[in-house]
């Protein structure tokens, strides 16, 4: 296949330009300017399309095994391929929880069948993410796990995280850290402020979560390991997280596009669909995720998609489950919110949804790179379009931006060479994984 016509951004190799793609038996081939048709080759017209590396999110939930009424690893990855998304790692947080090697190897013979992108797995820290026992990440690691997250859980003491850095660092992998101090929530989990003082809640300050990351990036600086922080959602953990970098302390950390677009006023309209972990909070804490993001505090851009039914959601604001899904509305809010806005170039955009998150997990991912796999996104930069969760491919419609209009849209997808997405359909019934 040629991809001809469109402007690439490669950022990990630092091109951009008006250049081809060439496309072979699942790899990159070539990417140069003006390449020549050759005999029997098919021609992907990309005039107006921006040809970028396939987008890589490491942090979703797939909800499978165990929780299939909210989404599959046919319906989660097929929401990942219309979202521009090639490569998406799991959280561990299935039923099973994902603590044995024989589980994280059943998950990716499923995958392979199943799944129309590249899916991978973290390891849970510990066992059954009881916040106790490590699990065995060496067997973990042979069984291919990327990583090692008790991701909806934090990792309770002091103690544990620095023997789970030890380890983890010791086989090469990253601790991937979900941050919040439980003994500081009150009532139910949205930002301790305003938004929930109207609805008579108390909520978690910010300082549940900066606790957290204080003390992780003090024992990644100890253990000299690997720590990634997950959705970062407070300006004083971009502070710290900000401090740590310029130590020298091995730490990359992730935003989300809810974390970088809303505050928990959203909480007054969206209710549940408002309700995540760690919280929307205040337009204080949005502005410094996006300066974040843009000084490179904030390595990664990550949509933890959470997939819940309308039924869990309807509980009401205290008992619904937290988290939102966001495969397919990332890049439009990343585009609009982000690129449009000047807070980062396109190069730079496309850099944190490409090859920034793939180092973080070890993943020979996110670049155009000759002799790479073929997983590329073509999106239209200019395209308009507005949210409409009925449109989605994710099982489960949890969202707090249906109705909003986005600038930026997915127009192809390309997995391992094949074409998955195009013009708005999964075109993919079989794995390509
Ligand atoms: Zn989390």
């Amino acid at each position: 296949m040629l991809i001809k016509g469109g402007f690439v951004f490669d950022p990990a190799n630092a091109r951009a330009g008006r250049l081809d793609v060439r496309v072979a038996e699942g790899k990159i081939v070539a990417v140069g300017p003006e390449l020549g048709v050759e005999a029997g080759e098919e021609v992907l017209d990309a005039a107006g399309l921006i040809v970028a590396p396939g987008f890589v999110d490491i942090h979703v939930h797939l909800r499978d095994p165990g929780f299939t009424h909210k989404e599959t690893l046919a319906s989660g990855s097929r929401a990942a391929a219309a979202g521009g998304f090639t490569t998406v790692v799991a959280m561990a947080n299935t039923k099973p929880v994902m603590d044995r090697p024989e589980l994280v190897r059943e998950f990716y013979r499923r995958a392979a069948r199943e799944a129309v992108v590249n899916v991978y797995t973290v390891g849970a820290v510990t066992r059954g993410l009881a916040g106790e026992e490590l699990s065995d990440f060496a067997a973990l690691k042979e069984a291919g796990v990327v990583g090692f997250s008790d991701d909806g859980n934090p990792i309770p003491t002091a103690a544990l995280m620095r023997q789970a850095l030890k380890e983890a660092g010791r086989l090469g992998l990253p601790v991937i850290a979900h941050e919040g101090d439980p003994s500081l929530v009150a009532d139910t989990i949205v930002n301790e402020g305003d938004a929930a003082a109207r609805l008579g809640l108390g909520g978690m300050p910010g300082a549940a979560e900066d606790i957290q990351v204080a003390r992780d990036v003090l024992l990644a600086e100890l253990t000299g390991a690997h720590l990634h922080i997950q959705h970062v959602s407070s300006a004083r953990s971009v502070a710290i997280i900000r401090e740590a970098k310029a130590r020298g302390v091995r730490v990359t950390a992730e935003a989300t596009p809810h974390h970088f677009t809303l505050t928990d006023e959203a909480l007054l309209k969206w209710g549940a669909d408002a309700k995540m972990n760690p919280p929307l909070r205040s337009a204080q804490d949005v502005a410094a995720v996006r300066q974040g993001l843009a000084d490179g505090t904030l390595d990664a851009i990550a949509t933890d998609h959470a997939p819940h039914a309308p039924e869990e959601k309807a509980a009401g604001l205290v008992q619904a489950p937290c988290g939102i899904i966001g495969l397919e509305t990332a890049f439009g809010l990343t585009w609009t919110e982000l690129v449009l806005t000047g807070v980062l170039t396109p190069a730079q955009a496309i850099a944190k949804l490409t090859c920034l998150p793939a180092r973080i997990v070890g993943l020979p991912k996110g670049t155009l790179s000759p002799g790479g796999d073929a997983d590329i996104t073509l999106f239209d930069p200019n395209a308009t379009w507005e949210v409409d969760p009925a449109e989605f491919y994710s099982q489960s419609r949890n969202t707090p931006f249906a109705g909003r209009k986005l600038t930026g849209r997915i127009v192809y997808t390309i997995v391992g060479g094949r074409l998955v997405y195009a013009g708005g359909k999964i075109l993919a019934e079989e794995a390509t994984a």
